[in-house]
């Protein structure tokens, strides 16, 4: 363990919807207990609030928000006005900087909004604020308590609405230059006019293919085109009720529309997931996310396709395995992170 830690420290969960804002006791010494036993230790927190982040969504009532709930949560335990306590934030956004600059959220309808330093400013100097890309903090929870507790370069890839990662390297969160390393959702794996348009404003980028928005859009599109499938069937007969577990189901029970659509993504999540490995050289990779969830037909073809696009001598070594920590994964990781640096080896 690198760098100093405290007794209490606060992670919050700033999504499209809800706020989460959680307090943990000695979470750095459970991080240690983990690691040495190389196996998740799931983190109850000691006190925790939730509420939704609301319509309003300036970002001084956000922080408002968020200064009221870390005030309800240290009060709930006890904790001083004065006792240094360090808040993380894990946000479903692009950042600008390591001071939590967000360059995009389009959850939250901030584009160049200077989040991380407000809460910084309001907070004052006992809650030193770290910020952190949502898919950061989960990764690097699961690093240090759940599925990638044990390892060292750890590769996290979270495919939900959209695909996410983190990439940790030698213990350490790789933040990037402008924290915004491992973005391997808007990897891409096509390229000119035909190439699928993504939120980003790109094009081709993984994310816009195998995305679960992404992917339910065209399951939605193609199904009112006409195609037919048993995933209809599965959906209870409407259509417009399918949705990706339904197509895996029917892909699994051999549906020509879902195999032929399951394979065309595959690959493409394959090959971003495979170069990645090639880069990085992880030891082990955590996969996750509500669309992978609901999936495994999809996610085995992967596993699959990933062994013909992945040098043996770097796949070999891999340990694959399923995130451990469900939704509280970025609370404990955003708690960690903001602990005293990001190093757990
Ligand atoms: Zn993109």
């Amino acid at each position: 363990m690198s760098g100093p830690t405290h007794p209490w420290v606060v992670g919050v969960d700033l999504g499209g919807s809800n706020l989460r804002v959680a307090v943990y006791r000695e979470l750095a010494a459970a991080a240690a207990t983990a690691r040495a036993a190389g196996a998740p230790l799931a983190q109850e927190p000691a006190a925790v609030v939730r509420r939704p982040v609301g319509e309003d969504r300036r970002v001084d009532v956000i922080v408002a928000r968020i200064v009221d709930a870390v005030a309800e949560v240290l009060g709930a335990v006890g904790v001083s006005r004065v006792a240094v306590v360090p808040v993380g934030v894990g946000i479903a956004a692009m950042l600008a900087d390591r001071r939590g600059t967000v360059a995009n959220s389009p959850h939250l309808g901030w584009r160049g909004v200077g989040f991380g330093p407000l809460l910084s400013r309001r907070l004052g100097p006992a809650r030193p604020v770290g910020v952190y890309n949502d898919v950061n903090a989960i990764g690097f929870g699961e690093f240090g308590v759940g599925a990638g507790a044990g390892a060292r370069d750890l590769l996290c890839v979270y495919v939900g609405t959209g695909i996410g990662g983190a990439v940790v390297v030698n213990g350490v969160l790789a933040e990037g230059a402008t924290n915004c390393a491992g973005e391997i959702g808007h990897v891409k794996v096509a390229w000119g006019d035909t190439a699928a348009p993504c939120n980003c404003g790109g094009r081709g980028c993984v994310e816009a293919y195998v995305g679960g928005a992404y992917v339910l859009a065209r399951i939605r599109r193609e199904l009112a085109a006409g195609a037919r499938s048993l995933a209809v069937d599965l959906a209870g007969g409407d259509p417009a009720a399918v949705h990706p577990g339904h197509v895996d189901a029917a892909a699994a029970e051999g549906d020509p529309w879902a195999l032929a659509l399951w394979t065309e993504l595959a690959p493409l999540f394959a090959v971003a997931l495979g170069n990645a490995i090639t880069l990085l050289n992880p030891d082990r990779v955590v996969l996750g996310g509500g669309m992978f969830g609901r999936t495994p037909t999809l996610r085995d073809q992967a596993l699959v396709a990933l062994s013909m696009v992945t040098p043996p001598a770097l796949l070999d070594p891999v340990d694959i395995v399923m995130a451990a920590l469900g939704d509280d994964a970025g609370l404990v990781g955003s708690a960690l992170l903001a602990d005293g640096g990001v190093s757990l080896i």
